[in-house]
């Protein structure tokens, strides 16, 4: 009789950095759905609406089968033999006349492990150009920044799993209901349950929010100053673990006299935030043994974002709230690798394993091991946003974009058209046409999840496997593409990989004494093991899921407190745009919509972005319900529905970003630490269509 192979992959959801695993289904090598894996590492197996329908992108009738060239001005199908031909000698060609930094990579969050570490190899090797960058430099890297000059590692401290046996939490600008929905919010209310308190600071109050929750909700970009004044309350009541401080941690007075200032009057004067609110804030701190601090893109996207950051972590330093169970300060990284994707390389300022391109040491090792001179290693490139810049000043001719779509995820969009339009040679890679691709000279087929072997690291730092279930779509899967081109750039030898088992491989060797240290951390054992966080310097290591219990990862093994001065954004709000606008995540769509768009399950849930106005605001601008609303700020103008919500600030206004409209608003003001774009502060006008 017929016997048809019925088949269950175990491997995790791809639209957040929590990475629920799942199960994907086959029959006779057909892709049929797909379903639970219980035994999963953190969620068990739960999912979100989003991720419920993921398995519907991996085959979905939109997904591009064929690369497309541009012909007479369109982009018309051709064989792959063809296009990978069109896209090295556009590359070449612009290195010739124009010199190897002409080039660029803009890379993604989103990928694989091995696929961030062979897109930065790419870049130096094969294209041999400085400027590679990601999508994270729009994400997590404020929080990246800060991370590492507290405490010289750049990775969540704490698993997610401790929340619980914390007795108060503090969730600083993240949105749960709409980016965390699984294992978070559950673990708040257990610790409502037992008798611990959230302290939630954010001007827009989400779905997770109880009655019984501390809301402070401050003016956008006040972070720091309610922070400061946290901290001046907490040493003024004598709540600081002097231990702690002493034994483990340097620079706490410097920090402690620019926080001085910070008075609770004056915070309130500043943030908006009652003043008593503030104490209770600083009581329930600095009182609790055990408290976890959260933060997510709130405080980061922000022209002080990194500095955000460092004044909630001096909070935490001061209390002694890290290295112990039930204590941490945590960021929540948003890619599905967020953290994955800023370890290996494909951030202009980082080689592999968090290495220091500026650093002879690390240049060194990675030279060694890559088996080339270090001087053939570019040195410092420049990030996102910059690279736009460059490419508008004519000075990038050729981009190479992989899963990352700059018309609808950079800030002001309205002019990323045109800087496109400017390029030589753009090639874009992604599984579905998206809005940036249409500029394209070269649109090359991307793989799905579910369709090439590798690894991601969660939230948490735990590196995991997600396998492949059915071949790619498109015949090749990215790691073959990328093998081809860096054999037609001239760079083949460095690049003999076919499966993601064999890239790790290499990463592990590269890691080995690094920074990240993967080296313990096998193929087989990700398997067996649900999955290993990182450092892991031998295969016998249990790996390390709670870091610095004894040590920071600084030279000295101390913690760093950084003084922080807050200062008022660069653009504020003024008369004829007295309104600040902020953005954010909805649950049913995932980044640029690019994967989640042509699903009807997503789209259903979210078809278009919907302001979010103070009923006191709406009034007072005379806005009326189910009639659209102009939204104006010094980059543009749109047209969006609204929709009443009383947990949010009058004087504040909240959109999800997923739409390419919503950036016509953002600047492209950048915080000179970590170069990421003040996405949360955008003055502007409203008013009736
Ligand atoms: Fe889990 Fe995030 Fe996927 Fe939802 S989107 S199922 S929370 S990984």
């Amino acid at each position: 009789g017929l016997v048809i192979s019925v088949a269950s992959t175990h491997t995790h959801c791809p639209y957040c950095a929590l990475n629920c695993g799942l199960a994907l289904e086959t029959e006779g090598g057909e892709l049929t759905g797909q379903g639970r894996w219980k035994g999963s590492p953190l969620t068990g197996g739960a999912l979100c609406a989003k991720g419920a329908a993921a398995w519907q992108q991996v085959r979905h009738r939109d997904r591009l089968r064929l690369p497309l060239v541009r012909e007479g001005g369109r982009l018309v199908e051709t064989d792959w033999e063809t296009a990978l031909d069109r896209v090295a000698e556009g590359f070449l060609r612009i290195r010739e006349a124009h010199g190897v930094d002409a080039n660029a990579v803009l890379s993604g969050g989103s990928l694989t492990n091995e696929k961030v570490y062979l897109m930065g190899k790419l870049a130096r090797l094969a294209l041999g150009t400085r400027h590679v960058d990601y999508n994270g430099r729009m994400c997590m890297v404020s929080a990246g920044a800060a991370n590492t000059m507290a405490f010289g590692m750049d990775r969540a401290m704490t698993p997610l799993s401790e929340i619980e046996r914390a007795d108060v939490v503090v969730v600083v600008g993240a949105n749960l209901s709409a980016a965390y929905p699984v294992v978070v919010p559950k673990a708040l209310e257990r610790v409502r349950r037992k008798g611990g308190r959230i302290i939630v600071i954010d001007p827009r109050a989400g779905r997770f929010v109880a009655d019984e929750d501390l809301h402070l909700a401050l003016a956008p970009a006040t972070d720091a100053v309610l922070a400061n004044g946290i901290l001046r309350e907490i040493a003024r009541n004598g709540w600081v673990d002097e231990a702690f401080v002493r034994d483990r941690t340097v620079g706490f007075d410097d920090a402690l006299d620019a926080a001085m200032a910070w008075t609770p009057t004056e915070v309130e004067r500043v943030t908006g935030v009652h003043e008593d609110r503030i104490r209770e804030a600083a009581r329930l701190i600095g009182r609790a043994d055990r408290v976890m601090y959260l933060h997510a893109r709130g405080p980061e996207q922000q022209a002080a974002g990194t500095m955000n950051v460092l004044s909630l972590i001096n909070v935490a330093l001061a209390r002694g709230h890290v290295g112990r169970p039930g204590c941490g300060i945590d960021m929540l990284t948003g890619q599905r690798n967020g953290q994955g994707g800023r370890e290996w390389g494909q951030r202009c300022n980082q080689l592999p394993a968090g290495r220091d391109i500026e650093s002879p040491e690390h240049r060194a090792e990675v030279a060694a091991a890559w088996g080339v001179d270090p001087a053939v290693l570019p040195g410092r490139g420049r990030t996102y946003i910059e690279i736009l810049d460059m490419v508008e000043r004519g000075e990038v001719r050729g981009l190479l974009s992989i899963s990352t779509n700059m018309r609808v995820s950079a800030p002001d969009s309205g002019r990323v058209p045109a800087t496109l339009d400017r390029l030589d040679h753009l090639v874009v890679i992604d599984p579905f046409l998206s809005e940036s691709a249409e500029h394209a000279t070269v649109v090359l087929p991307g793989s799905t999840f579910g369709e090439e072997d590798g690894t991601v690291t969660t939230i948490e730092g735990r590196v995991v496997r997600v396998d492949q279930a059915v071949p790619p779509l498109a015949r090749r899967g990215d790691i073959d593409v990328i093998r081809n081109l860096a054999r037609r750039l001239g760079a083949g030898e460095h690049f003999r990989f076919f499966t993601g088992a064999e890239v790790f491989e290499e990463m592990r060797a590269v890691s080995r004494g690094g920074p990240i240290d993967y080296s313990g951390i096998t193929w087989d054992r990700l398997r067996d093991d649900g999955g290993v966080f990182w450092p892991c310097p031998a295969e016998d290591h249990p790996g390390t899921p709670q870091l610095y219990t004894e040590r920071f990862a600084h030279p000295d093994g101390r913690a760093r407190f950084h003084a922080v001065v807050p200062e008022a954004p660069p653009v504020v709000v003024d008369e004829r745009h007295p309104l600040v606008l902020t953005t954010g995540r909805v649950l049913a769509h995932y980044l640029s919509r690019n994967q989640t768009r042509r699903i009807e399950a997503h789209e259903r849930l979210a078809p278009a972005p919907i302001l979010e106005v103070h009923p006191a605001t709406a009034a007072a601008l005379d806005l009326v319900e189910g009639q659209p609303v102009q939204v104006e700020s010094r980059q543009g103008t749109i047209v969006l529905d609204w929709v009443a919500n009383e947990r949010i600030r009058p004087d504040t206004l909240f959109v999800p970003y997923h739409w390419e409209v919503v950036n016509r608003l953002t600047a492209s003001l950048l915080d000179p630490i970590s170069k990421i774009p003040a996405f949360k502060y955008t003055p502007v006008s409203v008013a009736p269509l």
